[in-house]
């Protein structure tokens, strides 16, 4: 489905809207630890935070777990970052109420147009991802569905203890 916006915050070019989730946004677990830390501190107030993208495959996107919270001025519905953010292309915000809001246009023309991955805390979950490709003509903007990122370490077992008992197949019956 497109939904198109003359409206766009800094730029000339026409935002497309993607709404059928194509993308896939793994994002660390520090993220959560992130959003319970920012919540503590403003239980009812907007905050934002960056990242960057690790790795995409194909129309996987991995998040890192290196965040900077820049300096920014918060209301209870804004964010207004008071620096540069152009080294970082993910960004996640809060909207501080208990019901899932999505991206208001406002965050669509400002904010996840000028990121490449960008998430929207709903009080204290993910709700929403959106993912960015901007071409010479316009700026699509593709839903995304946004998840944790499970690390599954990879290690080398002693199997020593283990033997290979040869009749094992005939004694299975
Ligand atoms: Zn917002």
């Amino acid at each position: 489905m497109f939904k198109r916006n003359r409206e766009v915050f800094d730029s000339e070019l026409e935002i497309i809207e993607i709404k059928e989730p194509v993308f896939k946004v793994y994002y660390p677990a520090i993220y959560l630890s992130i959003i319970k830390n920012l919540n503590k501190k403003f239980p009812a107030l907007e905050w934002s935070f960056c990242s960057t993208v690790k790795t995409i495959t194909g129309t996987e996107y991995i998040l890192s777990d290196k965040i900077y919270i820049p300096k920014q001025k918060v209301s209870n519905a804004s964010v207004k970052y008071e620096e540069n953010l152009d080294e970082y292309n993910v960004v996640v915000h809060r909207h501080p109420w208990k019901y899932p809001s999505g991206f208001s246009q406002t965050d669509k023309d400002c904010i996840n147009s000028n990121f490449d991955v960008s998430l929207l805390v709903s009080d204290d979950k993910i709700t929403n991802a959106s993912v960015c490709i901007k071409t010479e003509f316009c700026i699509f903007q593709f839903a995304a569905n946004a998840e944790l990122l499970v690390h599954i370490p990879e290690v080398e077992v002693d199997t020593s203890n283990i033997k290979v008992d040869v009749f094992a197949y005939y004694k299975c019956f």
